[in-house]
């Protein structure tokens, strides 16, 4: 119980980027091969998921919002790990808090579908059948609107908020492996408008000219190192004196595993080493892990990169792995 009250008091909700990650998560780990983002006035009025994967089934309508409730713990030997891999149970039910979630999901048990409404503890108030095909939408109205000085804030900021979105959007289109991602946004009488389309088709390199063209591909060069049978680096850098003069430097993706992570630190060091040159990166890490040990806390082998100049020291590597939100 300790352990549990204490993973699940970070917030993992703090904007409308944060929001959406942990829906898109939620999807992914679904098994989804198509996921839709829809957002009305950028996300102000209200954003939704859309998925194809399995539902949920009818037995979880009433927990699902439920604070601490995951249908995810079977697959990890203790509670510990979790703190590294972000599946806490944690973000319906901040959703819930924050703003009013619905859900709309049907599994392949049930002849037709259910919407779902839920009030701001995670209860579940309402239910009635509907149709739709098998998967799941959540949509979230109003986030913010219980806390009046974040959401004067959201309101101000709206564009900002949006724009951080788009750009974690374009990080789940660059490496969501096989599953097709469409983000659109509806504003004021305008028709809705298609900002990401992607048809994951599986490898890195035509998601990159899907999201950002041949142009921008044609400057970078492919890396790969394999530094153990379970532990594979590879990706891609901007060829070196390319992209200078250009600010591309917001355009550096690392992922593990497939799902895009923040990595502050080995992004410092990509910086440091291209100096002006501000260079693209999308580096995708793949580590499987190891062995859990009450003593071994991240269970990740660290590991040493030295590809051409990119040199990513041990230390930094594995604190940046420690800060995974997902995996
Ligand atoms: P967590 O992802 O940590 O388990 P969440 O609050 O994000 O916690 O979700 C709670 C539970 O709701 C999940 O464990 C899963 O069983 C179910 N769920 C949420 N979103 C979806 C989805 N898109 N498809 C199927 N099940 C979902
Ligand atoms: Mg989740």
């Amino acid at each position: 119980k300790g352990v549990v009250h204490r993973i699940c008091s970070g917030q993992v909700i703090l904007d409308l980027s944060s929001a959406v990650k942990e829906l898109v998560e939620n999807s992914l780990d679904a098994g989804a091969t198509s996921i839709e983002i829809a957002l009305k006035e950028y996300g102000e009025e209200w954003f939704q998921v859309i998925d194809n994967g399995c539902g949920i089934s009818p037995a979880n309508f009433k927990v699902v919002a439920l604070k601490h409730h995951t249908s995810k713990l079977a697959d990890f030997p203790d509670l510990e790990s979790l703190t590294t891999f972000g599946f806490r149970g944690e973000a319906l039910s901040s959703l819930c808090a924050l703003g009013n979630l619905t859900i709309e999901t049907r599994t392949k048990n049930e002849p037709v579908a259910t919407h779902l409404t839920f009030d701001h503890s995670g209860l579940l108030i309402a239910e009635k059948k509907t149709a739709r095909q098998i998967g799941t939408t959540v949509t979230v109205k109003k986030l913010f609107s219980n806390l009046p000085v974040r959401s004067k804030e959201f309101h101000r900021n709206i564009r900002k908020e949006y724009g951080k979105l788009i750009s974690l959007l374009n990080a789940y289109a660059l490496t969501a492996k096989g599953a097709r991602l469409v983000c659109s946004n509806t504003s004021g009488k305008n028709l809705k408008s298609v900002v990401i389309k992607t048809q994951g088709s599986g490898s890195l390199k035509d998601s990159i000219i899907q999201v950002f063209g041949m142009n921008m591909f044609n400057c970078l060069e492919p890396m790969s190192i394999c530094i153990s049978d379970d532990c594979k680096i590879e990706g891609f850098l901007s060829k070196s004196g390319q992209g200078s003069g250009r600010s591309m430097g917001d355009r550096q993706y690392f992922f593990v595993n497939g799902r895009p992570v923040d990595m502050p630190k080995v992004s410092k060091l990509v910086n440091e080493i291209y100096k002006e040159q501000s260079p693209s990166a999308g580096v995708n890490l793949k580590v499987s892990m190891r062995e859990h040990s009450p003593e071994d806390k991240t269970s990740f082998r660290t590991v040493n990169i030295n590809a051409q100049s990119l040199q990513l020291s041990e230390g930094s590597v594995s604190s940046d792995l420690e800060n995974i939100p997902t995996l």
